[in-house]
């Protein structure tokens, strides 16, 4: 077997043992004689995947029955929709400017035609920052995203809201413990920590289900009609949930989220040091103090060795490393499934490569 190093920003790598498995299933799943995605979402053995899964996150993340776990189509893109159409029937839904995600966020609640207001950005400085957050106590909900895939910056922790947090954590899904004490809805699509595409994990307050919806929005488009369908109103994407449920196993055998965070930490501080290390010749986007463990985002002060940096990088085995077109350099993603081994090893190619055109 030859697997690339593999930094994608997303989808992205998955644990080996997970697709494994998920190989060793495929045709005959667990000695039934048929593969879990040939069988009905209705049937006993579909909904022990299904509820187990659900159950994983409800572990994971250490919340109980006030929350309900979701699973959706339609990409956080739909949540940019659903969630002001759903929960901002009354009050203003105050949002925080931190990227591409959240401007599309922002561009929905406009489309949606809520009432919702900018209350901070860091869009001056090309978003290289978290930039201090405050909500009203009013507001229908404070909306968030963690971590910025495209530039590079995470939250260190939540801002404290008496409005209920909205929060897309798409790119930091899963992968550190988070406090849920003023969280009404929580959100990512599984395909950068937790999963294949196709599936969204949206967790709920139920409170939040209470808020009156909007006239005449859309029965898919109701988080009440999946929350009270136990999320098989319809057909959900059952492969996605096997193999999200698989992976939030793994997760759970890596330590739960305070494993993983460990593990994620000293990979960050991995690619950081050989930046931070490199007298200049590298360049983080994001300040310190917003680093994101997830997303390494950095530019080569001399911007015209970024072609060769990825060149060679994909010659010694390493995929997924050209930064996104709205930053451009280059962008290491080490969600939950990157080894550190294989980190370390582009930390060391880092280091070469400066040492060898600095
Ligand atoms: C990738 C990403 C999205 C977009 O996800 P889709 O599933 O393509 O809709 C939204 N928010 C964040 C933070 C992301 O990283």
């Amino acid at each position: 077997m030859n697997r690339k190093l593999n930094f994608s920003a997303g989808p992205s790598a998955l644990p080996l043992s997970v697709l494994e498995r998920a190989q060793n299933e495929l045709t005959d799943y667990q000695g039934k004689g048929f593969s879990i995605m040939e069988i009905s979402h209705r049937s006993k053995i579909f909904e022990e995947v299904h509820y187990g899964a659900m159950a994983k996150a409800r572990e994971l993340y250490g919340i109980g029955e006030e929350y309900d776990v979701l699973f959706l189509q339609g990409g956080a893109h739909l949540q940019f929709a659903m969630i002001p159409l759903n929960l901002a029937a009354k009050g203003v839904a105050q949002y925080a400017d931190t990227g591409v995600w959240t401007s599309k966020a922002i561009k929905e609640a406009a489309n949606v035609g809520i009432a919702y207001e900018v209350v901070a950005s860091s869009k001056e400085t090309s978003y290289d920052r978290i930039p201090e957050v405050k909500f009203s106590d009013d507001a229908a909900y404070g909306y968030v995203c963690t971590n910025n895939t495209i530039y590079g910056t995470q939250y260190r922790e939540l801002p404290r809201s008496k409005a209920p947090l909205v929060v897309d954590a798409s790119s930091d899904f899963f992968s550190r413990p988070v406090d849920f004490t003023d969280v009404g809805l929580l959100y990512g699509g599984a395909q950068k920590n937790a999963g294949p595409s196709g599936v969204t994990v949206v967790i709920i307050r139920k409170d939040m289900l209470e808020r009156a919806c909007m006239d005449r929005t859309p029965t898919m488009l109701r988080y009440d009609t999946h929350a009270s369908a136990a999320s098989l109103y319809n057909t959900p994407p059952t492969f996605g949930i096997y193999l999200l449920n698989l992976t939030l196993g793994w997760v759970q055998e890596q330590g739960g989220l305070a494993g993983v965070n460990r593990i994620n930490e000293q990979k960050a501080a991995l690619l950081y040091g050989a930046i931070d290390g490199s007298g200049g010749f590298y360049k983080g986007h994001a300040q310190k103090d917003s680093r994101s463990l997830m997303n390494v985002s950095f530019t080569i002060a001399n911007r015209e060795l970024e072609a060769a940096f990825i060149s060679e990088s994909e010659n010694a085995g390493m995929l997924g490393l050209k930064g996104h077109r709205h930053v451009g350099g280059i962008r290491a993603s080490i969600y939950n499934a990157v080894s550190i081994e294989n980190v370390r090893t582009l930390a060391e190619f880092m280091k070469e490569f400066a040492r060898k055109n600095g």
